[in-house]
């Protein structure tokens, strides 16, 4: 068995800025609380706890004295202002991608345009980037939604769109087609990030080269699950969080195992499910 592990798998920068933040402001001894987990990774999350931090839901139920961290994935307007009205010290950890998304969001809020959001609704980077404008936003999650939209945004005077970060590039493509033949008013700005766009365009060229693809990163991270969706469509696929979840017998008739990782997961991980591969190669020889 053939081993290859993708060049971009593991911590981008968002990621990686805000975990060596919190590990950095926890070594001098400052009482830190994250909005949410800090990054879409259980063991990660775990150590930084056992280190003292918080993973508090809302700036509600963080504790006096402690220094609120902003995730990568960023916040929307009201909790500034929450964390501001408690007087709470902060440190803001949001990716500047993102916070560039929030920008032309407080755009599209002053020259009255409508935001169309291309991403899941329910995800808390695009709730962040809703919560930058006060005036209309539609958020679609593909080009069906999107198509059936069409309607409401032929009525728009102006329209700005952007995409979630780690939206999947193919169907943005899709979406922008139908946008500049159907709605020319629309004003498309290319906001997904070079780090999801990099490791999904690798872990496609991979799958291609593999019979088997192990998608190493959380269960609920976006970016895994979306590496998952595009390493399967040439390979089988299988996504795990820690070396402990891969099944011996799921690589048994494996010839090459593309191995690729998601933005918040630690190269620790990488290595322990490397390293747990390699050792099932030796026990079969
Ligand atoms: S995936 Fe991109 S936008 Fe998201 S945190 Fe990482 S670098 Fe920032």
């Amino acid at each position: 068995m053939n081993i290859i592990r993708a060049k971009t798998a593991g911590f981008c920068f968002g990621v990686d800025r805000a975990v060596k933040l919190t590990y950095d402001l926890l070594a001098d001894g400052h009482k830190v609380a994250t909005l949410g987990p800090l990054i879409h990774n259980p063991q990660v999350v775990e150590d930084l706890e056992a280190k003292g931090a918080l993973t508090c839901p809302d700036v509600a139920s963080v504790p006096d004295g402690y220094e609120v961290i902003i995730r990568s994935h960023g916040v929307p307007q009201t909790v500034y202002d929450e964390i501001s009205t408690r007087r709470l010290a902060y440190h803001d950890a949001t990716c500047p991608f993102v916070a560039k998304i929030h920008k032309i969001a407080m755009r599209a809020d002053e020259n009255h345009a409508l935001l169309l959001v291309a991403g899941d609704a329910s995800h808390p980077e695009v709730q962040g980037i809703v919560g930058h404008t006060k005036g209309k936003v539609k958020v679609f999650a593909n080009l069906e939604e999107l198509e059936k939209m069409l309607p409401e945004l032929l009525q728009q005077e102006s329209i700005y769109v952007v995409a979630q970060t780690t939206f999947r590039v193919e169907s943005w493509e899709k979406c922008k087609e139908f946008l500049k033949k159907q709605c020319t008013k629309a004003e498309i700005f290319d906001t997904i990030c070079n780090a999801t766009w990099a490791r999904q365009q690798e872990a496609e060229d991979l799958s291609q080269k593999c019979d088997h693809m192990v998608v190493i990163g959380g269960h609920h991270s976006s970016n895994t699950q979306k590496l998952l969706q595009v390493a399967a469509r040439h390979a089988v696929a299988i996504n795990v969080e820690t070396a402990d979840e891969l099944d011996p017998a799921w690589l048994k008739d494996a010839v090459t195992v593309g191995v690729t990782a998601g933005a918040s997961t630690p190269s620790s991980i990488i290595e322990e499910v490397l390293n747990s591969m390699s050792e099932e190669i030796r026990d079969d020889m």
